[in-house]
């Protein structure tokens, strides 16, 4: 494996981190290391705790967000393993629009007794370092899943640190090509890998990175301990769409910030929310629940499926799902914008917006 010299710009690291050393007769790829056991004697020993295919995905990954990175089964796995460095009856302050697996989760562990959660407005610094007395962990979405409100990172890390808390960010809607939450004070970053690390709707994984190396030993324990580890080819394939993270966001992010701008002046359309930067925007339908469901059927390029982040534009309205907070608007619809040609997205889009104008 190379190391990687730490002024390359990110479009280099996605490139040509994580591959095997330039010499002769080696693969350029890192190939996919099918075995669950090694030969005794090295350090890996045994596949439930380390394969070379992960490490080439976390070396890249991990110099990407400027720390180590550990490779999970999927986001949730992640967010679980985090979420277990919290003691018993420890405080959680989460955002209350966080994305609904991790607000399950929460609620789960509260319901069992296991930690006390406060669910805040991330957008509110004041009140969210007022919450971070006694806590035990800070979690943050920035931008949040799917209301795009936007937090201080820095402001609010500052204060949960002076708490002692361990400060959390999950960074699979920003990435770390457009925010990273290490170099903003935070002691872990969590992903989805599924989503726009990964990039083609293929791949179910998580991961998580830290530049703390005590933290990272902790976490590696608790993955081998567990076993919620990603499979081989999942890794490889996430290895894969690493490589093109740049071009994908740079193309999804200039077809969000053209639409979002259409979409802003739709008559269907009575609220418009994209936070500047991304490939997510949220819309409000002008016709609520029934415009919204009607919407997400009278499209040809733009698939109704929940998930985001691949390079096929995808939508759909979010309070179809029992879990998601009340406070999220029941007309939302939440648009994952891929990387198609934006005219053919926009007329897709419109000619479906057309059709529901309230008069
Ligand atoms: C999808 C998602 C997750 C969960 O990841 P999975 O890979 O589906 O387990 C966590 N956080 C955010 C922000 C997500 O969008």
């Amino acid at each position: 494996m190379t190391e990687d010299s730490p002024d390359l710009k990110p479009a280099t690291i996605a490139v040509t981190a994580g591959r095997p050393p330039h010499e002769p007769d080696q693969p350029l790829n890192t190939p996919i290391t099918m075995t669950s056991t090694y030969v005794a004697g090295g350090a890996l020993e045994y596949g439930r705790l380390g394969n070379p295919t992960w490490t080439a995905f976390e070396e890249a990954l991990g110099a990407l967000e400027g720390g180590r990175c550990l490779a999970f089964s999927s986001g949730l796995a992640a967010v679980s393993t985090v979420l277990d460095l919290v003691g018993q009856g420890g405080k959680v302050v989460a955002p209350k629009h966080s994305y609904t697996g991790t607000l399950l989760q929460l609620a789960d562990l509260e319901s069992r007794g296991r930690i006390t959660t406060e669910l805040v407005d991330i957008t509110d610094t004041a009140a969210v370092a007022a919450a971070c007395v006694d806590a035990a962990l800070v979690w943050f979405e920035s931008p949040t899943n799917p209301a795009l409100e936007l937090a201080d990172i820095a402001a609010i890390a500052a204060a949960a640190r002076e708490e002692g808390a361990y400060v959390v960010v999950d960074n699979t809607f920003a990435t770390p090509l457009l925010q990273q939450p290490l170099s903003l004070g935070a002691d872990i970053v969590v992903h989805s890998a599924t989503k726009y690390l990964a990039g083609h709707s293929d791949v179910l994984m998580g991961a998580i990175a830290t530049a703390d190396d005590e933290l990272y030993a902790v976490l590696k324990g608790r993955r081998d301990l567990t076993g919620s580890t990603p499979g081989t080819f999942e890794a490889w394939l996430a290895l894969r769409g690493l490589r093109t993270l740049h071009l994908r966001i740079e193309r999804a992010q200039s077809n969000a910030t053209e639409l979002a701008r259409r979409l802003s002046e739709h008559a269907a359309v009575s609220e418009t929310r994209y936070p500047g930067f991304g490939g997510i925007i949220s819309i409000v339908l002008a016709g609520e629940a029934l415009a919204a469901d009607l919407l997400v059927q009278k499209t040809s390029l733009w698939v109704h499926a929940t998930s985001l982040g691949g390079v096929e534009s995808t939508f759909e309205r979010r309070r179809r799902w029992k879990a998601e907070p009340a406070t999220i608007p029941d007309g939302l619809v939440r648009l994952s914008v891929g990387v198609e040609d934006i005219d053919d997205l926009w007329r897709d889009l419109v000619t479906a917006l057309d059709t529901l104008i309230v008069e």
